[in-house]
């Protein structure tokens, strides 16, 4: 397998050029930075016939991600997720070939793993010791799980009502974890001043940050290769995702993109419908509003942790994905949601974090409402288990006391 191809990273916003070989966070003009690389040689070295034989994780595209030691790879068997036919699923809401990419079967149970793989092999590679991270959950469960894995010191902060579960493995895996009695944006602004301060000392901290360090979205963007992969390099007529900060969506697209120039698709593109909940949708006011960004989403309440994402920095990029590929954008309320999980985990087997679940939702909508087709090939994305989850699902299957459940007839006294 060849090298990194990696040349340079160049700023969304403005295309000004940046160096590899350093760690970076935004552009002065405010644009996150994308990582580049000479696809032209790549694609005379590397075939997709032998990605084959590489490893069975998402390093097994390690050629167009940033690493250039093999040495700095942080792997806990990331990526490499089933794409599993949802037969009953589709049945029931008249979608003929629906299939679901299920992320939460990543270390720590949802597809922030791929991210934070990358984003801390960079970090082993470029030097950097300790690293910072605002996050609703996932995100700085995966951090904290690969900087102990790569042993660096890791600073969390979180919003106070984020999922017990992300709280208890962040502690589990030896994070540093302060609560904030606000939202993901408030614990950014903190993280980012910390940052600051200790910018250019021995004892500085980076921020991983979504989007405001280049390299998890190369990891996110291994989704895109994986589930070309897995349909014999032909994409899927639409694609739907749960968008928060987008950052899956904009890095699949960024994947569609480089295959095309290596060469392994065509320029064909599936419809990127980014799904949010009804109680903190930026990016569907945006696409509706016809404008090129979001506006701050007041009052953002959801439980789909990883949605509640009130001004997402990548909202360009992902409005300009889902509209140069002919998708939309649509909401689901958490009632909807909820029902949706419940129903595929009974169908299926498969129990979607909350965020995958709206997915689900948001197909049959579409569906009855004719934008996608019954002879679609359609992906969805479920980003995480729903084990994650127990306080969100705990609302449709309450645990009763064993007298309320005596009462009930539910309890029984084994002789
Ligand atoms: C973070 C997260 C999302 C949103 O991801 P983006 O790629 O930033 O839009 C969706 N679902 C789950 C489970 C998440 O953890």
């Amino acid at each position: 397998m060849p090298q990194t191809n990696m040349t340079h990273l160049e700023c969304s916003l403005c295309s000004r050029i940046f160096q590899a070989g350093r760690a970076w966070n935004l552009c002065e003009c405010g644009g996150p930075l994308l990582v580049r690389y000479d696809l032209a040689r790549l694609r005379a070295e590397w075939s997709r016939e032998s990605i084959a034989s590489g490893p069975n994780s998402m390093w097994r595209y390690a050629p167009a991600l940033p690493v250039r030691t093999p040495d700095s790879i942080v792997s806990l068997g990331e990526g490499m997720t089933p794409l599993l036919a949802a037969r009953r699923t589709g049945a029931r809401i008249g979608a003929g070939d629906l299939l679901i990419k299920d992320e939460g079967l990543n270390p720590t149970g949802s597809f922030k793993a791929r991210g934070l793989s990358c984003a801390i092999s960079m970090c082993v590679e470029l030097g950097v010791k300790i690293v910072a991270i605002p996050s609703a959950g996932n995100a700085a469960s995966a951090l904290s799980a690969y900087a102990a894995a790569a042993g660096l010191e890791a600073h969390i902060y979180m919003p106070a009502d984020v999922p017990q579960a992300n709280f208890i493995e962040c502690k589990a895996y030896g994070a540093h974890v302060t609560l904030v009695d606000g939202l993901i944006s408030d614990c950014g602004r903190i993280v980012g001043e910390r940052c600051k301060a200790t910018a250019g000392q021995p004892d500085a901290w980076f921020d991983i940050s979504t989007l405001k360090e280049p390299y998890r979205i190369e990891g996110k963007k291994t989704m895109g290769y994986e589930v070309a992969e897995q349909l014999s390099w032909k994409l899927p007529d639409a694609i739907l995702y749960p968008a928060g900060g987008g950052v899956g969506m904009i890095g699949m697209w960024k994947a569609f993109g480089e295959m095309e120039a290596l060469g392994w698709i065509g320029p064909e593109r599936p419809k990127m419908i980014a799904v949010q909940s009804e109680g903190c949708q930026p990016i569907v006011r945006a696409f509706h509003e016809g404008t090129e960004a979001s506006r701050f989403w007041d009052g953002a309440s959801t439980v789909a942790a990883g949605l509640r994402v009130p001004k997402p920095l990548g909202d360009r990029l992902t409005l300009q994905a889902v509209r140069e590929s002919g998708g939309c954008a649509i909401a689901v309320s958490d009632r909807d949601l909820l029902d949706a999980g419940v129903r595929l985990a009974s169908e299926e087997g498969i129990f979607a974090a909350p965020e995958g679940a709206a997915c689900v939702a948001a197909a049959e909508r579409l569906i009855r409402e004719g934008f996608l087709k019954a002879g679609d090939k359609i992906v969805l994305y479920n980003t995480g288990s729903g084990l994650k989850y127990l306080e969100a699902y705990s609302v449709r299957f309450p645990r009763t006391t064993a007298g309320e459940a005596d009462k009930l007839g539910g309890l029984i006294t084994p002789r």
